[in-house]
């Protein structure tokens, strides 16, 4: 006891500015279920897919650890149960799956309740991947993925075949059948003798296209101003 506890600041002028709240730290909030702190403002998601209709729900609000926890692994579980049945539910419940897991890590990084309110948390249950839901959804969720991979392989495969779109150049003497209409033309290469072939390549020089030939796009030339005629092959 040598040194006397510092003596409290009295009378009208001890606090120099009223106190409104602002500027001075904001009271930290309280979860609303039990009253516990800390806690942090969560939204978590929910989803039902019913074949036609659909239900989405949403939990906004402050919660401590547990109790965020629990709402969190009741509605994920919940909407990997029952989030698939329908067309546009399909995708819907993965998004919000994935959004949950957002607020699950807003829940992961507040310590547990130091402070108690009026009842006790929650209890957060089991894990949701220790739940039947848990172990359900990895039906869809694997269908998804291996969906998505097949898309993202399509993809790929298709830009490396369709990367180069510029026609190869038509030589004269050459056959080749339309495969598009004669202002979109797609002139596919094909040998003379096969029955596909329906025009002959024709480079007319000086002169014009024989009567009832048609012209080739200008991009199927050699040098991209040569009109090239297209002479329909006479059927036996
Ligand atoms: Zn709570």
């Amino acid at each position: 006891m040598s040194t006397p506890p510092p003596i409290p600041p009295s009378g009208p002028y001890a606090a120099p500015y009223p106190t409104y709240g602002a500027p001075g730290p904001a009271p930290a909030p309280v979860c609303e279920v039990c009253g516990a702190a800390p806690a942090a403002a969560v939204t978590i998601r929910a989803h039902q897919g019913m074949i036609v209709l659909m239900r989405s729900m949403r939990r906004q609000g402050v919660h401590c650890r547990p109790c965020g926890t629990a709402f969190f692994r009741e509605m994920q579980a919940d909407t990997m149960l029952q989030g698939w049945w329908g067309l546009l539910s399909a995708f819907i419940t993965p998004l919000f799956l994935l959004l949950n897991l957002g607020a699950r890590a807003t829940l992961r990084a507040l310590p547990e309740p130091t402070t108690w309110g009026w009842r006790p948390p929650l209890d957060p249950g089991k894990p949701v991947a220790k739940r039947p839901a848990g172990v359900i959804a990895l039906i869809p969720l694997v269908a998804l993925a291996l969906a998505f991979t097949a898309f993202a392989v399509l993809m790929v495969i298709g830009l490396a075949a369709g990367g180069d779109d510029t026609p190869k150049p038509l030589t004269a003497g050459s056959c080749v059948r339309n495969q598009g209409s004669w202002t979109d033309q797609d002139l596919q290469p094909v040998p003379c003798d096969s029955p596909l072939a329906a025009y002959r390549v024709k480079d007319p020089g000086t002169d014009e296209c024989p009567a009832g030939a048609y012209l080739a796009d200008l991009k199927y030339s050699e040098d991209g101003t040569t009109n090239l005629c297209l002479v329909p092959l006479s059927r036996r």
